[in-house]
């Protein structure tokens, strides 16, 4: 009975793919779900992969069919889910089995796990998994956490199942407890970004130059051949093409400007906070989906204040493609400059190489750009990519341009949150003497904070004359 390389539970959209993918690549899966009218249809629609994969609806049964040492995959809904099926695996599973949770958990959560784990023998490991439903089916890019005896166990079949790129695997151990859990959260978070991003554009396209969903569609295919080549710009390019059926109109026209988040954005921007690392164009892309939630209040916004002038924008194409590299680069530095100060705050000793290696395909910011980026971090040199040979360069040439698009957007009652924080976060990143010698000055005025001196070492403290009775 005996006879599975791994079990997975959980057979929703990412389960029931990474089970097919795993089955595909010549390992045998057995699953298991909650709801068993899940496993049954699943198994009679395996089609041609039908002698890799066998399953239970009853999970003692399922146990029963995975060779030991046992490696389980979850993969349902983040969350208490996840503590239901540990607890209910717990007591199936002994010393040297591991459980490899492979939803969007929070780290924090991944951390908890593994030391409710502790003392059980048996091992857990925390990895993320992105690419969406293609990527699980035809393999994504996995990001894993844990210790790294425990990652052997699975190491052959994650490593088979993972998108490859010229033939590497997009799939590795980056670090202890809940480093995987970690890196795919500011995964998403970049994604929030450059999403956001490149949607501020569209709005420029749409509003500012008055372009139609077919204007802007082709403009994005053309982006897609040169340095904005990636996943994200080519989907960009069907999704403003495509038409609606019903109405007839192209459909972005007839889709709501109201979009949802899970989660893994916030938790980002909240683990830059925390971290005191400045990750503007992350916070600006999570505040960005929450106002767009805000329908009818933006609604009276626009009956109060008048929607701008539309049509108006004088802006070329090449301005607004280079903005959008520009962008690019501020986010993706900040993203990598979390990751490096939670590695170095969590000891988990980051590769961040590794990390843009495997994010080149299978994820969702796929991209030519994290290409650029795994080359920077291989010749050494810092963490931030603004201080990196080939992104100075490209930065030098497109920061004008981001600085003319978000001046259009100012002049031209567009909103850019995104693209105007990655400016004021470039212009505050090269600017040697900033403006806080006045901030510490107040803070020792009202709360006699102290202050360091540039002309000198030391804690220093002014008499500041007093106001009351003033
Ligand atoms: P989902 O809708 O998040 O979860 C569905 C699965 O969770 C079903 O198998 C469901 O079982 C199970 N489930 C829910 N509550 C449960 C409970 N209390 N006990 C046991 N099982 C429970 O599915 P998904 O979209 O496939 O996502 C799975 C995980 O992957 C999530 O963490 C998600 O964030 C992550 N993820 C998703 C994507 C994506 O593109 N969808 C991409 C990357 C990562 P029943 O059938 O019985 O309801």
């Amino acid at each position: 009975m005996e006879e599975a390389d791994i079990g997975l539970v959980g057979l929703g959209v990412m389960g029931e793919n990474l089970a097919l993918n795993i089955a595909d690549n010549g390992y045998k899966v057995a699953v298991y779900n909650r709801t068993a009218e899940k496993v049954d249809a699943f198994l009679a629609n395996a089609g041609d992969l039908k002698s890799n994969v066998m399953g239970s609806g009853e999970l003692a049964t399922f146990i029963s069919m995975l060779k030991r040492p046992r490696s389980v995959i979850i993969m349902v809904k983040a969350g208490d889910p996840v503590d239901q099926v540990i607890a209910e695996l717990k007591p199936l599973l002994s010393e040297g089995d591991v459980i490899i949770d492979a939803g969007n958990a929070n780290y924090h959560d991944t951390v908890r796990r593994f030391s409710e784990l502790d003392g059980t023998g048996i091992g857990f490991l925390g990895i993320g998994v992105s690419g969406g439903e293609e990527g699980a089916r035809h393999g994504p890019s996995i990001m894993v956490g844990g210790s790294e005896a425990q990652w052997d166990n699975a190491e052959a079949v994650l490593t088979a199942i993972s998108a490859k790129f010229n033939g590497e695997a997009c799939c590795a151990y980056l670090g202890t407890g809940g480093a995987g859990h970690f890196v795919k959260t500011i995964h998403n978070g970049i994604e929030y970004a450059d999403m956001q991003m490149i949607g501020e554009i569209y709005g420029i396209m749409r509003d500012g130059l008055a372009m139609s969903p077919a204007e802007c569609a082709k403009v994005f295919e053309e982006w897609n051949k040169g340095p904005l080549d990636s996943y994200l710009i080519e989907i960009t390019s069907h999704v403003l093409n495509a038409m609606d059926d019903e109405s007839g109109k192209p459909l972005v026209e007839v889709i709501l400007d109201a979009a949802g988040q899970k989660g893994t954005g916030r938790w980002s921007a909240i683990e830059a906070l925390n971290l005191g690392v400045s990750a503007t164009t992350i916070e600006g892309a999570v505040a960005a989906r929450s106002i767009s939630a805000m329908k009818d209040e933006r609604v009276r916004g626009e009956e109060i204040y008048g929607a701008g002038a539309k049509g108006k924008a004088t802006i070329s194409l090449e301005a607004l493609e280079k903005a959008l590299l520009a962008g690019k680069i501020a986010a993706y530095a900040q993203g990598f400059a979390v990751m490096a100060k939670a590695s170095e705050d969590n000891g988990w000793n980051l590769p961040l190489a590794t990390i843009a290696k495997i994010w080149r395909a299978g994820c969702i910011i796929r991209s030519r750009f994290l290409d650029q980026i795994a080359q920077a971090f291989d010749s050494g040199g810092a963490a931030n990519l603004l201080t990196q040979p080939a992104f100075i360069d490209m930065m030098k040439d497109s920061n004008g341009a981001l600085r003319a698009v978000v001046a259009t957007c100012a002049i031209n009652e567009l909103p850019s949150p995104c693209l105007s924080s990655a400016l004021a976060y470039f212009d505050a990143y090269r600017q040697a003497r900033g403006t806080t010698n006045l901030t510490q000055g107040q803070r020792d005025f009202f709360g006699a904070h102290g202050f360091k001196r540039s002309d000198k070492d030391g804690d220093f403290h002014h008499t500041w004359p007093s106001l009351i009775g003033q």
